[in-house]
């Protein structure tokens, strides 16, 4: 028998703690799920088959924002396509935070919620553990919950083999069982001679103290006091300055003396690059083509701050108490005992850097296998663009799995920037006064996005950058793989505005979200809960209240949607220019602010054939006009609003060789494609949003090419006049990226 925590995410640059409780191999209980678990859960081959309770420790994005994440995972893996039970725990709000990203109808129907009022309510995770809660509280913070981890002790064994080899008769077994004492050969045999000892239990504590003025809760908690003796392993999820505070650090040393203390926390933590094997086949396509495929600094892991490592273990060591460092995908032991022999570490987790050397190598050795490589490499490393654009947008793919997140894919979505009013500035580079001086857009945030554009521009100052410039968020629909990012990026972006100017400044700088009506409450949820800090700023725009075709084409369109209309350019244009008489104040606000800022002339949307509200968006600049359609079927209205555009950005669910189902009808094949593109003629056609089944590349043909139509890859990144060459590298690409393995 063995219980232990694994770790499947800690505080990273994008992720935040999120626990499994291991027994005997299967997943028993999980506590906390961050942004960007259920990628890190299918890389560690987690199986929730035993897993119906989700503990957390606070209410919040950090906490909670991987819950549907989770479900959609548990869901996908089968064994609940019928009402999926499950119960989660934890403090106050923590049912409405679930609730209120659960819109999608048939989501938590059957899940039990059991918010903490106080401590020591024992609630049973099943027969291996009791989970008994430490309620922490704040004044003018959410309530926070810690977790002993209390392991059932198991029942001594009576030895029945060796009672047999001593010669003991069947009544004198009986006896012993029973707790007398009996003789063999005139000596005394005592009970507790003939039972293995059960092995005395020791638990864990999930220590969750989220800010200094939690402490004094912490100090007179009884229940903490009075349980503490057990305890074999603390993990501490805590800022730096709780877990160095000289009182703190009593105090846990006094009630877990014996027990082996491991710190989660930003600044103690290795920076980790929780995605590197993704980094490692980026590394190889960088090598590829350097203009679209950034280049990651690959560096071995390091510790963040070893000096404060140092002060803290001298600290600890003083009391007698040993200190560890929270490490992504390590496993910690407690039951039996805490065995630092037992630790390992999950494959795939940790960055071994021959295979970037590998990766690297293989690449050069393709290219120069033959000659049309060599000269489509060539081409593609110093082509110079014939078209030139004013206020250039720059793209980068975050994202282009359907459905689920995958190991080397992460879901639906883009990032777009804009020099706007700023342009010139700066020169245009990849560097921090570059992204200090432009604007970003986000089309579609599946859960993840704010992990990738971390992965993607590696720097954290150009991360901060490009967060704090951000104006706006569409939403084409409200399917997970399309919005479930949407609560980490909006508090990101407020965490990193609030730092540079202040609470009062940081409330006049807008963020814009553009979301179908079905998502609406959801947002106006979050927004009372407080789960997003600055809710002066969010400017909230519903997608049919900009939509240049208000015909109710798709009010039900799961099934049978009515025929849309197809419109000339003229007739369409027309309709475009109605809606921007608009005398919707909010809605001009918004025109106006996108056109001072980013020298944005139009932005609106049209319906797609996809599900209730779902939408595309049209975006028109000095002299370029990109549109982006979310999940549709070849559809109409996308066909009457895009004509000509240079970039239409389209998805493509299905390869040729998948079979479809009845329900696939609502996206769109590789071939279809074609098609689309010769109705539609955009200058250049970027396809994305691959099915699950595509593991990394998506095979296209001669017709494809001959189109310039350009297939997306995670972190494929662009500037529109790029566009016109970026097609030209796929046959390399072939060449060296297979789905096998
Ligand atoms: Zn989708
Ligand atoms: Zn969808």
């Amino acid at each position: 028998m063995r219980l232990w925590l694994r770790v499947i995410c800690n505080t990273t640059r994008d992720m935040t703690p999120s626990l499994v409780l291991m027994f005997e191999n299967t997943v028993m209980l999980i506590i906390n799920l961050c942004d960007g678990f259920q990628r890190q859960a299918s890389v560690a081959k987690l199986k929730f088959i035993h897993c119906n309770e989700l503990f957390f420790t606070e209410a919040n994005v950090d906490a909670a924002n991987g819950l549907i994440g989770f479900y959609c995972s548990a869901i996908n893996a089968g064994k609940f396509a019928s009402g999926f039970k499950c119960n989660i725990y934890g403090p106050k709000g923590i049912k409405r935070f679930s609730e209120n990203v659960s819109f999608n109808d048939h989501m938590l129907m059957v899940w039990t919620f059991k918010e903490f009022e106080c401590s020591n309510i024992e609630c049973t995770a099943n027969k291996a553990v009791k989970m008994i809660p430490i309620l922490l509280k704040a004044e003018g913070r959410n309530d926070a919950v810690s977790y002993i981890i209390d392991p059932v002790a198991f029942p001594p064994k009576f030895k029945g083999k060796e009672a047999k080899q001593m010669g003991l008769s069947v009544a004198q077994i009986k006896e012993l069982i029973a707790g007398k004492n009996v003789t063999l050969n005139e000596t005394t045999i005592t009970p507790e001679s003939m039972f293995n000892t059960s092995i005395k239990p020791t638990g864990a504590l999930v220590l969750c103290v989220p800010h200094f003025d939690y402490i004094p809760s912490l100090f007179t908690n009884k229940e903490l006091l009075s349980k503490h003796s057990d305890i074999g392993l603390v993990y501490h999820i805590a800022p730096y300055e709780v877990l160095s505070n000289t009182d703190y650090i009593d105090f846990v040393g006094k009630i877990a003396y014996k027990a082996m203390h491991v710190m989660d926390c930003k600044e103690l933590n290795d920076d980790t690059a929780p995605r590197y094997y993704s980094q490692i086949e980026l590394k190889a396509l960088h090598q590829c083509n350097s203009r679209l495929f950034p280049d990651f600094p690959l560096k071995p892991l390091h510790i963040k701050d070893e000096k404060k490592r140092e002060i803290l273990v001298d600290e600890y060591k003083k009391r007698g108490v040993g200190v560890m460092f929270s490490e992504l995908g390590r496993d910690y032991d407690f039951w039996p005992k805490f065995d630092v022999s037992k630790q390992s570490c999950l494959p795939g987790f940790h960055q071994p850097l021959v295979e970037e050397e590998k990766a690297v190598k293989a690449v050069s050795g393709t290219i120069n296998s033959s000659e049309k490589l060599k000269a489509i490499h060539k081409l593609c490393e110093t082509v110079v663009a014939t078209r030139k654009f004013h206020n250039e947008p720059f793209i980068a793919v975050l994202g282009t799995a359907a459905q689920n997140p995958l190991k080397y894919r992460c879901v639906s979505s883009i990032y777009m920037n804009i020099p706007g009013s700023l342009e010139g500035k700066v020169p245009r580079s990849n560097t921090k006064e570059y992204f200090s001086n432009s604007f970003g857009i986000i089309l579609d945030a599946g859960e993840g996005s704010y992990g990738q554009i971390v992965d993607h521009f590696s720097d954290m100052e150009i991360v901060d950058c490009i967060i704090e410039n951000l104006q706006c968020i569409f939403i084409s629909h409200h399917h997970t793989d399309h919005m479930l990012g949407i609560a980490k990026l909006i508090k990101e972006s407020d965490l990193v505005i609030i730092k540079k100017y202040g609470k009062e400044i940081a409330k006049t700088k807008p963020l814009y979200v553009i979301i179908p009506d079905n998502m609406k409450i959801m947002m106006v949820d979050l927004l009372e809960m407080g789960a997003i800090l600055l809710s002066e700023r969010l400017r909230v725009i519903i997608s049919e209240s900009i939509s240049a075709d208000t015909g109710a084409y798709y009010v039900k369109a799961n099934k049978n949607p009515i025929p849309q209309k197809e419109f000339s350019k003229e007739e369409a244009e027309k309709m475009v220019e109605e809606l921007y008489k608009s005398d919707n104040a909010k809605i001009k606000e918004m025109w106006d602010y996108f056109g001072k800022m980013m020298c944005i002339k139009r932005f609106h949307t049209y319906q797609t054939n996809h599900c209730s509200g779902s939408h595309g968006v049209f975006i028109e600049g000095k002299d370029w006009k990109i549109a982006y359609t979310g999940d549709t079927f070849p559809c109409l209205t996308v066909q009457n609003f895009t004509r000509n555009v240079d970039l239409l950005i389209h998805e493509c669910t299905f390869s040729d060789d998948m079979k479809r189902m009845d329900d696939d009808i609502r996206h769109t094949s590789l071939a279809q494609c074609i098609g689309i593109y010769d109705k539609i003629s955009p200058w250049r056609m970027l396809l994305t949003h691959f099915s699950n089944k595509t593991k990394k590349i998506v095979n296209v043909s001669d017709e494809h090419l001959k189109r310039n139509i350009i297939i997306s890859f995670d972190h494929l990144q662009f500037h529109l006049s790029d566009a016109e060459w970026a097609s030209q590298l796929h046959p390399l690409l072939e060449a060296l990226i297979s789905n096998d393995g």
